[in-house]
């Protein structure tokens, strides 16, 4: 059998037990100060919606940045998709980030390009042919809500409007995981519920889908995988669970 085939069935096995998202005893110190995580263990499976909450300082963006491949775990193993992220050379990074959707709370747009440019930008950097970019950007845009602002500059969007722009860019590449960074900070009560709903729905269609969040409200309401952080560790992990009071 090829060495590629092989490979394949390997990281196909590694979803089967651990799930798209696996980190085993992961441990991440920066030069300074405690570590920010701390032997974190945790198993994410296709096609879950997992919240992440804790009190700032906790951890949570240093895990969303191991996933992404921007930070190397200190010690531990941290698996995405099957792959072991410490294995990956350097050169395989983009390719592998291709899998991943992500979204900020400051949406990290181009300010000087229009929203059209801003989704299709995403398409070119993995060589979609520009026919495909065509018919794609429309249909994104119709599914988060902005079928009629392709025009726009985004520096004249509200903030909500401005995350949906950073939710299509994220979703035009069809990826198996969407990780949100606090998505709804910067984003008043309605559009944080539509943000979410808007989650929900990509959730829905089989994207595994990790929120890192701070709204109580929404994430006591919408009754999904809740994970609890406090300084570097998980605290506690409950299906359809709440928001637990920092003390
Ligand atoms: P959260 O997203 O939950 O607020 P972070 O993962 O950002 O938490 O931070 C966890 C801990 O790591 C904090 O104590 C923070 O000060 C520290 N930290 C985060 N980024 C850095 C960095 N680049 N250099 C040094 N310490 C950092
Ligand atoms: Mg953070």
């Amino acid at each position: 059998m090829a060495n590629k085939e092989l490979l394949r069935r390997k990281r196909e096995q590694l979803i089967e037990e651990h799930g798209v998202i696996y980190l085993d005893n992961v441990s991440k110190a920066y030069s300074t100060g405690s570590p920010a995580l701390n032997n974190v263990s945790l198993s994410i499976g296709r096609g879950e919606f997992v919240f992440i909450v804790g009190e700032t300082g906790s951890g949570k963006s240093t895990l969303i940045k191991l996933l992404l491949r921007e930070l190397k775990a200190t010690s531990g193993s941290v698996y995405v998709m099957g792959n072991d992220l410490s294995r990956l050379k350097h050169g395989q990074v983009p390719r592998f980030r291709r899998n991943i959707g992500v979204v900020f709370q400051d949406f990290r747009l181009l300010t000087d390009r229009n929203v059209y440019e801003n989704v299709a930008f995403a398409q070119r950097i993995v060589e979609t042919p520009p026919s495909e970019i065509r018919r794609n950007v429309p249909t994104i845009l119709a599914t988060v809500g902005l079928a009629g602002k392709y025009k726009a500059k985004t520096s004249e969007l509200s903030g909500g409007e401005q995350q949906r722009v950073a939710m299509a860019r994220a979703l035009i590449n069809n990826p198996s995981i969407l990780l949100a960074d606090e998505p709804t900070g910067n984003l008043d009560p309605r559009n944080s519920w539509e943000i979410m709903r808007l989650l929900e729905e990509i959730n829905e269609s089989g994207t595994t889908v990790v929120v890192v969040t701070h709204n109580r409200e929404i994430v006591n309401a919408m009754k999904k995988r809740v994970v609890t952080m406090k300084k570097g560790v998980i605290v506690s992990d409950e299906e359809g669970g709440e928001y637990i009071d920092e003390d």
